[in-house]
């Protein structure tokens, strides 16, 4: 991994956009190297990968780290106990879990939910008219902090399909009062970033490729 292909896309990218470094496939070397020169959230996919990572960098107390995977219910405790945040919350049942969980460890994770934008069967989250429907529902849930929505678009789009479908995003969010949006990855952050991503979650554009 050369630090100089994060220091160049973070000097692109403006100061109210975070970058969520997704370390998965990574080691903790890499993450290491830029967490040295001021990058503080690490995005995992797997818990038993990512808890291996915390354990090597545990007195690096300055990372956040972020679970950005698909959240499997036999899992959703021990992925309470050891993210700060969580991106890919995907349904009704697994937030209630979460929130009852959180309310058992005494915790409150920072809480965005995933949502489905288009026919993309490989993709979860919730439909938008799900989402309003059952927002104060949502919203009277315990030890959750709920900051934001997240998407994946689907593979192989072009620039302006993605756009709009980060807009689409953008105002959901905007209508439910949501700070914020985590969306666009290596392919498609800067149309992320004009339709008003506030996470991008960047990893091979950071690290490299995977192996
Ligand atoms: C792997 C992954 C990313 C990063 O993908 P890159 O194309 O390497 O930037 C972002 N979001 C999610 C949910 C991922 O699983």
């Amino acid at each position: 991994m050369n630090p100089a292909n994060y220091l160049k896309i973070k000097n692109k990218i403006p100061s109210n956009v975070n970058i969520l470094a997704v370390s998965k496939g990574f080691k903790s070397q890499d993450i290491k190297i830029i967490q040295n020169i001021g990058q503080n959230d690490f995005g995992e996919s797997k818990v038993q990968e990512a808890f291996e990572k915390q354990s090597t960098l545990k007195d690096l107390k300055e990372i956040n780290w972020h679970f950005i995977g698909r959240i499997q219910s036999n899992k959703i405790r021990k992925v309470v106990q050891n993210f700060k945040y969580i991106h890919s919350v995907d349904s009704f049942e697994k937030l209630q879990k979460i929130s009852n969980i959180s309310l058992q460890e005494k915790k409150c994770p920072l809480i965005m939910l995933q949502v489905k934008l288009s026919e993309d069967p490989t993709k979860g989250g919730f439909k938008p008219e799900f989402l309003i429907l059952k927002w104060k529902e949502i919203q009277k849930l315990k030890n959750i902090s709920l900051t934001g929505l997240m998407t994946i678009n689907p593979k192989g789009l072009s620039s302006k399909e993605n756009s709009v479908l980060f807009k689409k995003c953008r105002e959901l969010a905007d209508s439910l009062q949501l700070p914020d949006c985590s969306m666009g990855m290596s392919g498609d952050w800067e149309e992320a970033i004009d339709a008003g991503s506030t996470w991008l979650r960047l990893g091979s554009i950071i690290f490299g490729g995977r192996s």
